[in-house]
């Protein structure tokens, strides 16, 4: 590509409205232009490295066995009914319709509609196992769209779901999807990791994330150097460490520096949607505070233990203490007193409980008491919050603490769905069987940002060279003054495009500086400078984009240099 016939649009300086680095350097690149809130377009250069990731996520998951299939952006209401998720999945979800006024989601994931193909199009246990893929636009009402597309509400991802007739296939075909993740990741040329995770709102049993490793990273992973242990915090667990068991709630006390939520910040944090009744118990213990949640249902099995790190930091005197603290509007919150007593891995814990209730939806709530209109919780894990320094649960070292950003998921899902859609299959004996099922996404557009995260310096990008918009930039000085350099310039340029390097040639009537700062700021891994001096002596200056200094080579060895 030339540089004259295509479109680079960089910027000296970031919009005021990036905060992170990678957001920054997006924008001033012009691999993105904002449209709207959590909207952007991908300009030919950013798409560029888009295509890449996509190509690379292709080609392993074709390899590992999957088909790509893609479905509808816009979904029927009433499969999410089906699911009971149209009600649930709360005010992330998009919600649209006809001009006939039927009810519609733009997708903000697919488990509803690849289990309606599957209910239709899977007889017999002779047709499994499969494993369906997509890369395609997905939309989600997030509130707090931030960092431009590493969380955006419309964004690309690769999703992937598979049907089995047991939980053993299932299995093999999830480790099949953690080796392909890992893979396809280690290509990108990501510094990664592995986690355990919480199956939030897609519910299932086991569930792992993926996470690239950056200081900016919202998540926070305990892992233990010594042993292959890693989880997200949020799941992460601990060697018992002395006692479990509560001190009433007289004994809570001070408030430390506090992290302030909204109460819609809550929620979103929790994953759970404001509009349903929203019961969260507040708990301490060890001088440790979280909340328990409770879908509104008031089934056991929906009941939700979350720890909250952001209120780590609270030792309470009351509950309503702990609602002014987290900031909601005056008359949002009701709340309610009690007192209750939980069963918890033996220890008995003394919990006092506030509810969330969202007014703005016409839900209030009042004379809530537990154990009546609340289920007793079985607290399934230590709750004590996991800090640098613990124990590592399978006793092999001490827990570390880092930051990353979830780039991947994948999802045990069992038969939650399989079994409220009924996608049944018929087993040898000719018995009607329930499908096993697992999901798998990664973030396409996410990676993007996170590359730059951890692949940056102070002139801006350093695209790894898998996913990089060109791989060699030639800037040529005097291009449009001396026949000589044009016409080498052109040669070698054309020898790069049959030896299928992606290459990009600086042909523009600018001043060599500013060519040096595109190509630094867009972070081409390679580059030639073709000057008059050097190619009288047949030789090219080369600098790859992290090397400290630039160094001569001869031009006819410039391009085996390179591939
Ligand atoms: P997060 O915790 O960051 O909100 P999630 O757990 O809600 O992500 P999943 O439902 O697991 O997301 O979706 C699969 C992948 O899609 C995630 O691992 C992430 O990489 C990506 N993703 C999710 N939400 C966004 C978003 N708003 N913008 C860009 N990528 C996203
Ligand atoms: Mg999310
Ligand atoms: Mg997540
Ligand atoms: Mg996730």
């Amino acid at each position: 590509m030339r540089v004259s016939q295509f479109f680079l649009s960089t910027l000296k300086e970031a919009p005021a409205e990036a905060e992170l680095i990678s957001h920054k350097l997006m924008l001033r690149a012009g691999l993105i232009k904002r449209l709207g809130s959590g909207l952007y377009t991908w300009m030919p250069l950013g798409l560029r490295v888009l295509r890449k990731i996509e190509h690379i996520i292709r080609e392993e998951m074709n390899r590992s066995g999957a088909l790509e299939l893609m479905m509808p952006a816009i979904q029927p209401a009433e499969l999410w009914q089906e699911t009971g998720r149209w009600e649930v999945f709360g005010p992330q979800m998009l919600k649209i319709q006809d001009r006939h006024q039927h009810d519609y989601c733009f997708g903000p994931t697919h488990e509803e509609v690849i289990a309606d193909i599957a209910r239709r199009e899977i007889k017999s246990y002779r047709q499994l196992p499969l494993n369906f893929y997509q890369i395609q636009t997905k939309f989600r009402d997030e509130i707090r769209p931030r960092f431009g597309v590493m969380r955006a509400r419309e964004f690309m991802m690769k999703d992937a779901y598979s049907f089995h007739v047991d939980l053993a296939s299932l299995e093999q075909t999830y480790q099949r999807m953690h080796d392909t993740y890992s893979r396809i990741f280690s290509r990108i040329g990501l510094n990664f990791r592995a986690v355990a995770a919480d199956t939030g709102a897609m519910g299932g049993s086991s569930s792992h994330e993926f996470h690239v490793l950056a200081e900016s990273g919202e998540d926070a992973i305990a892992f233990c150097p010594t042993s292959d242990y890693a989880a997200n915090i949020e799941l992460a667990t601990t060697m018992p460490r002395g006692n479990t068991r509560l001190e009433p709630s007289g004994a809570m006390q001070k408030i430390a520096t506090p992290d302030q939520k909204s109460c819609p910040e809550v929620a979103e944090f929790l994953g759970v949607p404001l509009e349903q009744t929203l019961k969260t118990l507040a708990v301490t213990a060890n001088d440790q505070f979280y909340l328990l949640l409770l879908r509104g249902d008031h089934q056991l099995n929906e009941t939700k233990v979350r720890k909250i790190p952001f209120l780590a930091n609270f030792e309470l005197a009351s509950a309503e203490q702990i609602i002014a603290e987290i900031a909601c509007p005056p008359g949002y919150l009701g709340p309610v007193t009690a007192k209750a007593k939980i069963v918890a891995d033996k220890a008995v814990l003394e919990m006092s409980n506030f509810v969330c209730g969202a007014n703005e939806a016409g839900y209030h709530l009042t004379q809530v008491n537990f154990g009546r209109n609340l289920p007793v919780p079985e607290l399934v894990f230590d709750i004590r919050n996991v800090v640098a320094g613990d124990l590592s649960p399978d006793g092999k070292g001490i827990l570390e603490i880092c930051r990353g950003i979830e780039v991947g998921h994948i999802f045990q899902l069992r038969t939650k769905y399989a079994e409220k859609m009924q996608a049944t299959y018929l087993d040898e004996s000719g018995q009607t069987k329930v499908m096993e099922m697992g999901c798998y996404g990664i973030g396409v557009s996410r990676i993007v940002a996170a590359a730059i995260e951890q692949n940056h310096d102070a002139q801006g990008i350093i695209f790894p060279l898998s996913i990089a918009p060109f791989q060699l930039s030639i800037i040529p000085i005097n291009y449009h003054k001396s026949d000589m350099i044009r016409s080498e310039a052109d040669k070698l340029y054309q020898a790069c495009l049959e030896t299928g390097i992606d290459v990009l040639l600086d042909d523009r009537e600018e001043r060599p500086g500013v060519m040096f700062a595109d190509q630094e700021l867009i972070g081409i891994p390679h580059r030639l400078v073709i000057g008059e001096r050097g190619l009288k002596e047949g030789l090219v200056e080369y600098r790859g984009r992290r090397d400290e200094a630039p160094r001569m080579l001869p031009l006819k060895e410039s391009i085996a240099f390179i591939t």
